[in-house]
């Protein structure tokens, strides 16, 4: 399976990269070469800065809120109406399983865009403040919102679709001009977007996207480049820190989507003991999801229970993941061999910390030449093994004993990060007691979903700043500005 070449979009244009280069995108299930792709250079991501300012500072994008949601709403169709590629792409190039693509892959990002649409229907651009008296005399005060500048956007690879919805869009909306940078693993559900935004005659220098086998150069040209306002990144906490670091000198706004290690703690009334201790399988999208609990906290009078319910569910396992056309199946490879690699390392550090593996371990070969590793965990896991503290974002999960509720919640809070959670118990008040002191930015209670288009999304701790989706996500695009009259 070979797809078309794909361009940069660049101030309007479809076109190749500087001196044409070109790399090539691979399939995580086989290794082998899907797609050639436009390598951008750091003079092609100058051509996108320099488009996107103009647009910004020379064109009525910023104020014209009509025209910026009919363009929207053409894009959202179009992106609609190819559905089929952009599965296509999720599965070949992304490497999700058929049960993974039509979910947080494609059809849940795709169905999101009316709901943003409804979202940016009620933004308060003007708001009285009332008149107030100062010391020079009486002002008649009105907060204004605005667009908040020239984004730059960096995605990750593991639901690159789902993320280029919850910023693109809003961005867009709010009235900023956008450059994306995708992850070099994931370029092609990217560049569809210039495509997109090319057949229906985006005005230049708006929407831009330029795709690099460099994981780092473009990106922090982004981020250092004093005419980009605001970076807006999903990705690693070490890589957030770094952009925090190179935005400094131009005191960048920035919004930070980081990693995450989040707890399910199953208390010992769940009322499905074994349904709820099964959902801290490290197992859908082989566990590459930032929100993914990968810490299965159980109360210590049920633990063997919880362990034998593992072993059990993960004996049985073994047809249910890795092939790439059954419907159904939410496991497939990991993106790269670098990526099987880090989670081999990680299982290797668990073992030599004195964790007990009861599934898998390996890099699978039973599945074909793709980066498989098998569904694995490991019991015998304290909280300061670093595959309890660091995230794997592999197919790997750990189970830790606790107490009683007070010593769940201190297992639960003694993590760097701080992104989601889940809490299971018959009794909805104790279950809400403990959600309410989790330090996670989302947390589920009782398999309720924290994660929704009008839920803002977003980690404590070092799993990020800001928030993505709600009202709060079309927020990180705008800046308010207080205008006071004096009258
Ligand atoms: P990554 O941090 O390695 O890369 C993310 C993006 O940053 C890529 O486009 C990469 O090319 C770019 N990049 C790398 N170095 C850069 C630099 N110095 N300056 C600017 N850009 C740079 O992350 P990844 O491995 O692609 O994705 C996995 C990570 O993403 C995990 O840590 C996961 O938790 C996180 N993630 C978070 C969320 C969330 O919403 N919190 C969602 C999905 C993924």
């Amino acid at each position: 399976m070979m797809f078309p070449e794909s361009k940069l979009y660049i101030n309007g244009k479809l076109r190749a990269a500087e001196g044409g280069a070109t790399y090539e995108d691979v399939s995580p299930w086989t290794a082998e070469p899907i797609a050639r792709v436009a390598d951008g250079s750091v003079a092609d991501m100058e051509e996108a800065i320099a488009a996107a300012r103009r647009a910004f500072d020379e064109t009525d994008w910023s104020t014209n809120k009509s025209l910026r949601r009919e363009l929207v709403v053409k894009l959202g169709n179009k992106l609609k109406a190819n559905q089929e590629k952009l599965a296509a792409y999720a599965q070949h190039e992304v490497g999700a399983a058929q049960g993974f693509v039509m979910g947080p892959q494609v059809g849940m990002p795709l169905s999101f865009i009316d709901e943003l649409l409804k979202i940016f229907d009620e933004i308060e651009w003007e708001k009285s403040m009332g008149d107030k008296p100062g010391w020079i005399g009486m002002s008649r005060r009105t907060l204004v919102k605005e667009a908040a500048g020239v984004v730059g956007v960096i995605t990750p690879w593991n639901v690159p679709l789902y993320i280029t919805v919850g910023k693109v869009i809003p961005a867009l909306l709010a009235g900023c001009t956008v450059i994306v940078k995708p992850a070099p693993d994931t370029p092609l559900i990217s560049a569809i977007w210039g495509e997109l935004a090319a057949e229906i005659g985006f005005p230049p220098g708006v929407l831009n996207v330029v795709t690099s086998a460099d994981p780092v150069a473009t990106g922090e040209m982004l981020v250092t480049d004093p005419r980009v306002d605001l970076i807006s990144f999903t990705g690693s906490t070490g890589v957030g820190k770094r952009i925090m670091e190179k935005g400094a000198p131009t005191l960048k706004r920035l919004f930070l989507e980081l990693g995450g290690k989040s707890a399910l703690i199953v208390l010992e009334d769940a009322p499905n003991f074994a349904q709820a201790v099964a959902m801290g399988m490290v197992t859908p999208h082989a566990g590459q999801g930032c929100a993914t609990l990968t810490r299965l906290l159980v109360p210590k009078s049920r633990y063997a229970e919880a362990v034998a319910i593992l072993e059990a569910a993960y004996a049985g396992y073994g047809d249910k993941w890795g092939n790439p056309t059954e419907p159904g199946q939410m496991m497939g490879p990991l993106i790269s061999a670098r990526q099987r690699e880090r989670v081999l390392g990680y299982i290797e550090s668990g073992k030599a910390e004195g964790a007990r593996l009861i599934a898998g371990g390996k890099a699978a070969t039973n599945k074909g030449t793709g980066f498989f590793v098998e569904p694995t965990f490991f019991v015998d896991v304290t909280n300061d093994m670093k595959i309890a503290r660091e995230e794997i974002f592999g197919p790997v999960g750990v189970i830790i004993p606790f107490e009683d509720d007070e010593d769940a919640i201190r297992i639960a809070n003694d993590s760097d990060y701080g992104l989601s959670g889940m809490v299971v118990s018959a009794d909805s008040a104790r279950a809400n007691r403990i959600a309410r002191r989790i330090r996670t930015g989302t947390i589920g209670v009782n398999l309720g979903a924290s994660i929704a288009v009008d839920l803002p999304f977003g980690g404590y701790k070092q799993s990020g700043v800001g928030k993505e989706w709600g009202m709060e996500g079309f927020d990180e695009y705008l800046e308010t500005k207080a205008i006071a009259e004096g009258v």
